[in-house]
């Protein structure tokens, strides 16, 4: 060290690494400093006893196959990523019980919808439209995306956005809900279709259609994908590539201050007092975090702190990692993705998550049912998953902290075991994870997973911009454009990198 840096990158999350992989690649001379002792901040594992869980991915999106690579394996590629992790498809994209309904939904556009309408036929006509909705707002949201990389979009062709993407432009302001009840009439297949809203944490009547359809319709055409290695080998693969060209990887090194002289970012200092210069200066720490304790608020425009604490801050979430004796069929847990649902009323679920209360949704996730051998023969990693908001658990007293904690853990287990009994019993091994836990983990304020809650006001292109505080210092990662969750957050960073190449 000792040199200046072309970038200093602080935090190796999936944005840091993708902005510090795609700067690298491009010669630029980078150095990325991370506080934890392994890159990836929640794109990471654990070990317990003879299990190594997986902390946060359920499903990647975005990558596609072989005859069809999608955009993010195709990003991955072009850092030459790919030949390093194998993506192991997921067939079905999950299943839902809700009082009265099971449903499996396959990937595939056909299948998908055709699923749902063998399920609710006399609600044919309504999903198709719905879904017509979903796939047309999708396709021209890429064909945006690339005229916007390309620089295809000059002041003298912004105009034309209306007419050449009109789904585009006719659903940024609009919530799900708007969408799906003007043509979905039945409560099921509303439901069935708005699931997905349990991974963003906002319901149909308050999420961005946009941010939703965006996601949903990429799941669906290009199907889900889990690496081999878990998420850490995504996270793996993006410092060999960082390293191959040149570039510097620190763990175990944590950035104290961001320096700056005249409202301009020089720089950073790190935990153990080295003063590291750079021309410009990425931050994977959320927004909030980033302009209060790195830059210091006294540097920071009044309008700015305004801003960042004028936006909801996102979901955290409340996982137990179970170990379990006997097979996923021993166990009757067959599926990778399973949602349970108690009842319908999404908005009571999401009233529900701004409260220490057992959880009315929950996600349960059964790694070895695409990806058999994750765990020891004979046993089985189930993991279940509720979102919720942080707060709360911020706001309790450290000696109620720990009892809180297990009534959660043990209301979640309650609520499987309705369903598929026996999980206590096989249990080896059983782990829980709460927002302090993720807070405590990647740093992230509130532990918020997806950064801002991303109603219409706060998603893709209206989401918090990357500009930072200071001049050269941008934001990488969840909480700015185009969102939050893995594959938004390597965009982010490829997104932010290309902005600082195109100079
Ligand atoms: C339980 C769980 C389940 C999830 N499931 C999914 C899913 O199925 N699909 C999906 O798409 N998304 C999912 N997510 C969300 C997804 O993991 C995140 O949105 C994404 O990984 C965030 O990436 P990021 O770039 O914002 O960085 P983060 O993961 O927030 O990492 C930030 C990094 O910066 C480091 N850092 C912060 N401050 C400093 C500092 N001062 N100095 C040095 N380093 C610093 C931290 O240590 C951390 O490593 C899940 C998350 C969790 C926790």
């Amino acid at each position: 060290m000792g040199e200046r840096y072309d970038v200093v990158i602080v935090g190796a999350g999936m944005g840091g690494l993708a902005a510090a992989a795609t700067l690298a690649v491009a010669g630029r001379n980078v150095l990325l400093l991370e506080r934890h002792n392994v890159p990836g901040g929640y794109a990471t594992s654990f070990v317990r006893g003879e299990f190594e869980f997986e902390v946060a991915l359920h499903e990647l999106s975005g990558i596609g196959d072989a005859n069809a690579p999608a955009d993010l394996w195709q990003l991955m590629d072009s850092l030459g990523m790919t030949d390093e992790i194998e993506f192991i498809p997921i067939p079905h994209l999950y299943r839902s019980i809700f009082p009265g309904l099971d449903i499996r939904l396959p990937a595939g556009k056909e299948a998908y919808v055709q699923t749902l309408i063998e399920h609710f036929p006399q609600d044919a006509k309504g999903i198709a439209t719905f879904m017509h909705e979903v796939f047309s707002l999708e396709e021209q949201l890429k064909e945006l995306g690339e005229a916007f990389q390309n620089n295809e979009l000059g002041a003298s062709k912004i105009l034309q956005v209306p007419l050449k993407y009109p789904a585009a432009f006719r659903y940024l302001p609009v919530t799900l809900e708007q969408v799906l009840h003007r043509h979905v009439k039945s409560i099921g297949a509303r439901a069935a279709l708005a699931q997905y809203w349990g991974y963003f944490g906002l319901p149909p009547s308050k999420v961005s259609f946009f941010y939703f359809a965006s996601a949903l319709g990429s799941y669906v055409r290009k199907g889900a994908a889990f690496p081999r290695g878990r998420s850490q080998a995504i996270s793996n693969a993006f410092v060999n590539v960082i390293k191959r060209h040149g570039g510097e990887v620190l763990m175990n090194c944590g950035v104290k201050r961001i320096l700056h002289t005249g409202g301009k970012a020089t720089g950073v200092l790190t935990e153990s007092g080295e003063e590291l210069q750079a021309n410009w200066v990425l931050s994977n720490a959320d927004p909030i975090t980033t302009a209060r304790d790195l830059v210091g608020e006294s540097a920071v425009e009044p309008r700015y702190m305004r801003e960042i604490y004028s936006h909801q801050i996102g979901p955290s979430s409340l996982n137990v990692y179970l170990g379990l004796r006997g097979s996923m069929e021993d166990l009757g847990l067959t599926d990778h993705e399973l949602f349970i649902n108690e009842d319908y009323d999404f908005d009571s679920h999401h009233r529900n998550m701004r409260r220490i209360a057992p959880p009315k949704m929950m996600a349960v996730t059964t790694y070895n049912a695409v990806y058999p051998d994750i765990s020891p023969p004979g046993t089985t990693i189930v993991v279940l998953t509720t979102l919720l908001y942080g707060e709360p658990w911020f706001a309790l007293a450290p000696e109620q902290y720990l009892d809180t904690k297990n009534k959660m853990a043990d209301a979640m287990l309650n609520l499987a075991e309705k369903h598929f009994p026996g999980l206590r019993d096989n249990a080896q091994v059983v782990e829980v994870s709460t927002p302090v836990t993720n807070a405590r983990y990647a740093g992230t304020y509130h532990g918020g997973i997806y950064g801002f809650d991303q109603p219409p006001s706060n998603h893709t292109v209206l989401r918090f911009s990357p500009t930072g505080p200071l001049e050269r210092l941008l934001h990488v990662g969840a909480w700015t454009q185009p969102g939050g969750g893995f594959h938004p957050s390597m965009l982010s960073g490829h997104m932010v990198a290309k902005q600082i190449l195109k100079g």
